[in-house]
């Protein structure tokens, strides 16, 4: 991809943003709108409805009425991979008008966001759409006389609460196997993050998706997201966002028809780096994308760094030096590797992270500070701090900025213990050249992925989730689908 390509787009026009029920796009029942601000340079971007509880109402009614029709669902599923696979590509020939929108919306650097967002959506809607007809139900090994037979059915009404930060992605990990699987869904996209995700739908339609089979509403998430997760006729609730909202969606749950809900969380997550890394420059690198790009706005994000003591000052100083050479700034600019943070609230809340951390005894090895000011945007040096003790504040909250965490330890015992001193379990990477330390670390280090001398990048082909704090359930992968599907039994006498 070409500057000149990207910046004949980065000043286009944004539309007003409607919600879009029952394949029409529609204003807020009230006509109530909302700013979106640029996190590029904290001006008005567009507009998009501020949406209401009836709004919400509304996308689940219609999602509810394709779901009876079975529009969707009743369509051979030869049929419905061939509009997934529609939708995939049309997802990759607009990529770049997608990238571009969802920057100047979000901030993320469009390198990555290339990447990240159109791309790995395109390969998730097609990941999904050819598992369509590749999904069979069970004959179980019953005994004589009886068949026992194992239906695998769609749940109905999915609802999907998307966070900000990889709008494209995440939505698409939540969107393609609901669909894939024949459930109608309704979608809230997050208030700062809502105008390429709502873009894609607009795509799905443009691929032959029924209407009212694939709904999205914009607004405030207290309002809309908390009417979605009340509502009596939401079967399954999926989200990814924090561990405050996750915690609500499952009293919301129980407070309305107990509907599944499946929670993808924050971390916390512990890179531990050996002093028998195969190459230690390398590790250095990795380490730095590993917390710093998108501005640390990762969930998987590495960001404690556990360091062997004895190689703790040379590692941390090229760890430094590389986060020092990292060019912050302009998203849209391909040369930058590190784009913006996604709100203002969110830049103060990382420069609070950053005083407290100091103020509880780390030393700040790098950066630390709000960079480019003039230029209106949400951005900030990548920072490290180092000699964060493992109670303090940096080791076991989650900043979800470009905040490194840095602590030492001695032993193995020493690294496990550390890693495992955290509430959340979402990821987590080991370096050593010793085949056996790693598996025993995969195996001691609670959290749903491991890295070994690498972070970050796994494939669709294997699942992400989280233990502990971090969440239920997993996004990607073949068991993705369990979380949107029912299994039906029929006992049969012969
Ligand atoms: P958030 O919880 O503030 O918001 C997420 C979504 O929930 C938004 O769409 C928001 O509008 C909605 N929401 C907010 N309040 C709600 C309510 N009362 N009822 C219903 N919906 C409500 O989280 P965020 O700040 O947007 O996202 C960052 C968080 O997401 C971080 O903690 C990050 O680690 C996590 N995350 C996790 C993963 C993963 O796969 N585990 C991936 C990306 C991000």
């Amino acid at each position: 991809m070409d500057q000149a390509s990207i910046d004949a787009l980065r000043t286009a026009a944004v539309p007003m943003q409607m919600h879009i029920i029952n394949g029409q796009s529609v204003p807020a029942s009230d006509g109530q709108q909302m700013e979106v601000l640029s996190p590029l340079n904290g001006q008005r971007l567009t507009m998009v409805a501020k949406g209401t509880k009836a709004d919400m109402d509304a996308a689940i009614a219609a999602a509810r009425a394709a779901f009876e029709d079975r529009r969707w669902a009743g369509q051979p599923p030869a049929a419905r991979k061939k509009v997934l696979l529609r939708w995939a590509d049309l997802v990759e020939a607009h990529a770049l008008e997608l990238a571009v929108l969802g920057v100047r919306d979000n901030g993320t650097e469009i390198g990555m966001a290339l990447k990240a967002e159109p791309g790995s959506a395109a390969a998730t809607i097609r990941y999904y759409a050819e598992a369509i007809d590749k999904n069979y139900g069970e004959i179980a090994p019953t005994q004589e006389g009886f068949l026992g037979l194992i239906h695998k059915e769609p749940v109905g009404v999915v609802g999907a609460i998307i966070p900000w930060n990889f709008p494209l992605m995440i939505g698409a990990w939540k969107l393609a196997p609901a669909l894939a699987m024949g459930n109608s869904v309704v979608l809230k996209p997050a208030e700062t993050a809502s105008l390429s995700l709502m873009r894609l739908v607009e795509l799905a339609h443009e691929a032959g998706l029924p209407a009212g089979v694939l709904n999205a509403v914009t607004g405030e998430g207290p309002v809309v997201g908390e009417a979605m997760a009340l509502s009596m006729d939401v079967d399954v609730l999926v989200f990814t966002g924090s561990g405050a909202t996750g915690r609500r969606l499952l009293t919301y749950a129980a407070q309305s028809n107990l509907k599944r809900v499946y929670l993808e969380l924050g971390g916390k997550s512990p890179n531990i780096v050996f002093a028998d890394a195969p190459d230690l420059a390398e590790a250095a690198k990795v380490t730095a994308f590993g917390i710093f790009r998108n501005a640390g706005q990762v969930c998987v994000a590495g960001s404690r760094l556990l360091v062997e003591a004895s190689i703790h000052d040379d590692f941390v100083a090229e760890v430094a030096r590389i986060a020092e050479a990292m060019k912050v700034g302009d998203p849209l600019d391909l040369s930058t590797a590190i784009g913006a943070v996604n709100s203002d609230s969110q830049l103060r809340q990382n420069l609070q992270f950053v005083r407290a951390a100091v103020d509880e005894g780390g030393t700040l090895a790098s950066g630390g500070s709000q960079l480019l000011q003039g230029t209106g945007g949400y951005f900030m040096a990548p920072t490290i701090v180092t000699g964060v003790a493992p109670k303090a504040t940096l080791a076991q909250k989650e900043v979800f900025g470009p905040v490194l965490a840095v602590t030492s330890f001695e032993d193995e015992a020493d690294a496990v213990r550390l890693a495992n001193d955290s509430i959340y379990g979402l990821a987590g990477g080991v370096w050593t050249s010793n085949l056996s330390r790693a598996h025993r670390m995969i195996g001691a280090v609670r959290t749903g992925v491991m890295h070994v001398n690498t972070y970050g990048g796994p494939d669709m082909t294997v699942p992400l989730g989280g233990v502990g704090q971090s969440g239920n359930g997993h996004d990607k992968s073949l068991h993705a689908l369990d979380k949107y599907t029912n299994l039906k039994t029929a006992w049969i006498k012969l």
